[in-house]
């Protein structure tokens, strides 16, 4: 039986249009293939949501989206606003402000790696080999949305971090049912010995951890997590960590993956997800047809999997994009000295690639 879900598609800025339309048609290639039923619409943010409205985030963008059941986001950002910090209304504002008001409290984030790629990675093939780590960082909270603070002459700046224990409960909890399905490790990841919202973090952890006897728990301090991803990244399962933390911790591991258009990461709550790339809009090459869209596809496959419960049409995502990788089709962000010139790819071609073999099918 198919299934009727709506869309809002959120491109964005820069590259963000570029890939994010490669997304939606593998969701719109996927229902027709099993037979569901996905309506689209389509909605503006972050810069070019500024020059239509003069907000990042209008208000007919936030109605969209809390009356869809998934939104496939491509990315906010422009260049004038990376040079000017005191610019006052900025891209990433309506951001941080969807995440809040859709209560998206969880990024997953799952480092796949594809074998084909392993030597497209900084990292040694010997040491990557295997790794398959799912990454739940916190969204909501933390030092981001703490009070900020200058003093009149400017010469001194605060950021205020703090948690809630139902916020570290919550994600816990998602963490844990994750690993029961995984290999039944949660490394998470804190700074208790100095500071004292770790220190409840680790607390909650300690009792939610209890519920799941079957999972096995390890604590470990951020600077330590930051040097065993690269030394031994097999040794994690489910990593499990603050906003700030998982922000830095996640964008070491795209590493692992060997560039950042191949990520993908959810955001969930408790009401409509939200799925995207977690590269940004890459003013460097918007609009050359350069950008890498796997990472947009594969945040489709994340919608179908984690927001539609479609396990069985997301892996046919997934192979998909390994097909296309074992034939050897590279994006210039992946290709190497090696990749003969004829398999080095534009996004559209790219696309173009993925959409064939599904629909070879
Ligand atoms: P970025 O992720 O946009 O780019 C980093 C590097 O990776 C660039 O060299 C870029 O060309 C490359 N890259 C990124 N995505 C790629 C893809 N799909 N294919 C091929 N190469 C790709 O990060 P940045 O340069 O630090 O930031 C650029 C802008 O994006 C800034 O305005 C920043 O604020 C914004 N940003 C937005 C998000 C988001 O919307 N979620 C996340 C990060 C950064």
């Amino acid at each position: 039986m198919g299934v009727k879900k709506h869309i809002l598609v959120i491109p964005g800025d820069g590259i963000g249009a570029e890939v994010t339309t490669w997304g939606k048609a593998v969701l719109e290639q996927i229902a027709s293939e099993f037979g569901h039923e996905f309506t689209f619409d389509e909605a503006l943010m972050g810069h070019v949501a500024i020059e239509a409205t003069g907000s990042p985030l209008p208000d007919e963008t936030l109605d969209k989206a809390k009356a869809s059941d998934a939104i496939l986001f491509g990315a906010v950002g422009h260049a004038k606003y990376d040079n000017d910090p005191s610019a006052k209304v900025r891209p990433e504002q309506g951001l941080l402000k969807i995440r809040k008001e859709l209560g998206l409290y969880a990024n997953l984030r799952p480092i796949l790696l594809f074998d084909e790629l392993l030597d497209a990675s900084s990292l040694k093939p010997e040491i990557l080999r295997g790794t398959d780590i799912l990454f739940f960082r916190e969204l909501t909270g933390d030092v981001y949305f703490g009070e900020k603070k200058r003093n009149e002459d400017r010469t001194w700046a605060s950021d205020l971090m703090n948690y809630h224990r139902y916020e570290v409960e919550r994600i816990a909890r998602k963490a844990y049912e994750a690993a029961r399905v995984r290999n039944k490790k949660v490394c998470s990841v804190d700074k208790a010995n100095v500071l004292e919202t770790s220190r409840l973090w680790r607390e909650v952890v300690q009792e939610i951890a209890a519920e799941y006897p079957d999972v096995e728990t390890e604590h470990m301090f951020i600077d330590n997590a930051a040097m065993q991803l690269v030394k031994n990244p097999r040794k994690f399962d489910v990593v499990l960590t603050a906003n700030l933390f998982g922000d830095i911790l996640t964008d070491e591991a795209s590493q692992i993956a060997g560039s950042m258009g191949m990520l993908a990461s959810a955001s969930v709550g408790d009401g409509t997800g939200f799925f995207e790339p977690i590269h940004g809009s890459a003013h460097d090459i918007a609009g050359q047809n350069k950008a890498n869209p796997l990472a947009s596809i594969l945040s489709a496959a994340l919608m179908l999997e984690i927001g539609f419960g479609l396990k069985e049409e997301a892996k046919r995502v997934t192979d998909a994009v390994d097909h296309v990788l074992k034939q050897g089709f590279r994006t210039g962000d992946i290709a190497n000295a090696s990749t003969p010139a004829d398999k080095v790819l534009g996004s559209d071609a790219m696309g173009q690639k993925v959409l064939h073999f599904l629909r070879s099918k």
